[in-house]
C-alpha cells in the first residue's frame, strides 16, 4: 500500500466484503440484512460503503437522521432506506426520496400519517419502533391498542417492520436482561401483528445481538460496527478486518532539553533530553484532547510512540526519543493490526467513538 504523504483516512472494501460475509455465514439463510450506515458509515464514508453494500445484494440501509438518507438516494442507493430517529419536520423530504420513516411515539407517528395523507400517498412504508429495555426511542408495550386504532382509520401508510433495540447486546453479565427484552419485543410484536391482516419483518439484533443471540435474529438484523470490523470482544473481533486506517507523516522533528516544555499550557516538561516528532492531526480531526497526555499513541516504523502534552487543534506531539525515523516518515494512527479499539481504550473511550469523529475535512482513500 502507497506511504502517506499527508493525513489519509483509508477505507479498504476488500474488508468490508469479508466482515459482511462473515456476518452473513452467522444467519439462516432467509434472514435479511440491514446495513447500518449512519453517521457517515461510522465515520468512513457512507456513499462508498453503501454502494458497494448495495452491489453485494445487501437487503436495506438504516440511517440516523434524514439528511444522511437524501445522501444516499443522491449517490444512487436504491435499496430501502430505514430512517431511524426522524423528526416531523423532515416527513415531506423522507416521502420525496422514498424513505422509510421510524416511527417511534404517538407524536410522530400522527405527524407522518398526517403528511402522509397530504401526500396522497397510499400504504407508505413505515417501521414501528417498540422500546423493550433501552428506554431512548419507541412505543411501549401499552401503546399497541393505541397504533392500532391509527391503524384503522386510514390506508395511507403500512407497516413493513416491528423493531426494537438492544440495550447490552455486547455484555454477557447482561445475558437475563438481554433475554428480558427479547421476550418482551416477541410478545409486544405479536399483539401487534395479531390485529395487522399481514406480517411485517421483525428485527431486533445489532452487530453484538447477531454475535451472542443467535435466536433472536428473527427475520433481519442490523449491522454497524460489524461492518467495520470490530465484534466488541477479543475473539470476535479476530474474525473481522477493520476496513480503515488513519495514517499521517511527520511534519518535523524537534530536539528538546531536560527543562523545556511540549505544547499549549506547557502540559509537557521534560525531565531529560527528548526527540519529539510534530503529526497533523488534532482534536479538530477527531484526536480528541483526552489522548493527549500519554494516554494515547501513534505508530512510527513499527514503534510505539506516546501523545505528549496537550492534544492541539490540528497537531499532536510523540515521544520518538526511542525511535529511528526521519522527517516525512509514514505515521499509523490506526490501522487493522493497531486498531482503532485499542487507541479508544486508552482514553477510556470506545471504537464507535474514535471512528465516527474522524473528521470530513480528512481525505477519504477508498481501496478496492
Ligand atoms: C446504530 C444502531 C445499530 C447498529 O449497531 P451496531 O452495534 O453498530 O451493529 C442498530 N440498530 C439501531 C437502532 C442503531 O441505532
Amino acid at each position: 500500500m502507497a506511504k502517506a504523504e499527508e493525513t489519509v483516512l483509508e477505507i479498504d472494501l476488500n474488508a468490508l466484503t469479508h466482515n459482511f460475509e462473515y456476518l452473513k455465514s452467522k444467519l439462516k439463510k432467509n434472514t435479511k440484512f440491514l446495513a447500518v450506515v449512519k453517521a457517515f458509515a461510522y465515520g468512513s464514508d457512507a456513499e462508498q460503503v453503501a454502494l458497494h453494500l448495495q452491489q453485494l445484494n445487501v437487503d436495506y440501509f438504516a440511517v440516523a437522521y434524514t439528511s444522511e438518507g437524501v445522501a444516499l438516494r443522491n449517490a444512487g442507493i436504491t435499496k430501502p432506506i430505514l430512517v431511524l430517529h426522524p423528526q416531523p419536520i423532515n416527513f415531506k423530504a423522507i416521502i420525496d426520496h422514498c424513505l422509510e420513516p421510524s416511527l417511534y411515539s404517538a407524536r410522530v407517528l400522527k405527524s407522518f400519517i398526517s403528511c402522509a395523507e397530504k401526500e396522497n400517498q397510499s400504504s407508505y412504508p413505515v417501521h414501528i419502533k417498540f422500546n423493550t429495555g433501552l428506554n431512548r426511542l419507541g412505543f411501549w408495550e401499552n401503546d399497541v391498542d393505541y397504533i392500532v386504532s391509527q391503524l384503522k382509520n386510514n390506508s395511507s401508510i403500512k407497516i413493513v417492520s416491528v423493531f426494537s433495540h438492544l440495550a447490552a447486546s455486547e455484555d454477557l453479565s447482561e445475558k437475563e436482561f438481554t433475554k428480558s427484552q427479547i421476550s418482551s419485543f416477541k410478545n409486544t410484536s405479536k399483539k401487534l401483528i395479531d390485529s395487522l391482516n399481514y406480517k411485517p419483518i421483525l428485527h431486533l439484533c445489532n452487530t453484538s445481538g447477531v454475535l451472542n443471540y443467535p435466536k433472536a435474529h428473527l427475520d433481519m438484523v442490523r449491522c454497524g460496527i460489524g461492518l467495520c470490523g470490530f465484534g466488541n470482544s477479543a475473539s470476535e473481533n479476530k474474525n473481522l478486518k477493520p476496513i480503515a486506517t488513519l495514517k499521517s507523516v511527520i511534519s518535523q522533528i524537534h530536539l528538546i532539553e531536560k527543562g523545556e516544555s511540549v505544547g499549549y499550557n506547557r502540559a509537557f516538561k521534560s525531565t531529560a533530553f527528548k526527540k519529539t516528532a510534530t503529526i497533523p492531526i488534532g482534536h479538530a480531526d477527531g484526536v480528541g484532547r483526552h489522548f493527549g497526555n500519554g494516554k494515547g499513541f501513534v505508530f512510527i516504523n513499527k514503534e510505539k510512540a506516546n501523545i505528549i502534552g496537550n492534544v492541539c487543534m490540528d497537531m499532536i506531539m510523540v515521544d520518538i526519543t526511542h525511535i529511528d525515523c526521519n522527517e516525512g516518515d509514514e505515521v499509523i494512527i490506526f490501522d487493522n493490526q493497531h486498531t482503532a479499539e485499542n487507541l479508544a481504550e486508552s482514553a477510556n473511550t470506545i471504537s464507535y467513538e474514535l471512528i465516527t469523529s474522524i473528521s470530513r475535512r480528512i481525505k477519504r482513500k477508498i481501496i478496492k
